[in-house]
């Protein structure tokens, strides 16, 4: 699983989960009603507390109230759309530019990382080979078979 970190916004998943745990849901509740395992509702938890720079989950419902995740007229950026998605709509136009952004903003945060940080360039090269898996194995039979025929 992913290393969630200080700051990166939650996913709908992680907010529909925070939202519940505000109101009064036990892990238990919520992983009947989401048809999620015991052990997954509490790693959401963990990743809303890091994700927010909580010290809790209280002080995460706290900040998450206090930024306004909860709020139903979010609107224009990745939360707003996270939010949309978590209520099962088509998000509105403001908050696919919002999210369109944030995505953009993550694809410049993984180059910068990629660069700087080990972890990362492995990361990057494993994304790499996802994309041109299907060329390189190919190309590298192709100098076998010139080697061969040299
Ligand atoms: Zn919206």
């Amino acid at each position: 699983m992913r290393v969630s970190r200080k700051g990166e916004p939650l996913t709908a998943r992680e907010l529909q989960i925070l939202e519940a745990i505000a109101h009064g849901a036990r892990y238990a509740e919520i992983a009947a009603q989401l048809q999620l395992a015991f052990s997954s509702v509490k790693n959401y938890a963990q990743s809303v507390t890091t994700k927010l720079g909580a010290n809790s989950l209280a002080h995460a419902v706290h900040l998450a109230w206090e930024q306004g995740l909860f709020r139903r007229e979010r609107h224009g950026d990745h939360a707003g759309y996270a939010a949309h998605r978590y209520r099962d709509e088509e998000p509105c136009e403001a908050c696919w530019a919002g999210e369109r952004a944030y995505r953009a903003e993550q694809r410049q945060k993984r180059r910068q990382e990629a660069v700087s940080d080990p972890q990362g360039v492995q990361e990057a090269a494993r994304g790499a080979r996802d994309v041109r898996g299907a060329v390189r194995p190919s190309s590298g039979r192709t100098a076998a078979r010139g080697e061969a025929a040299a």
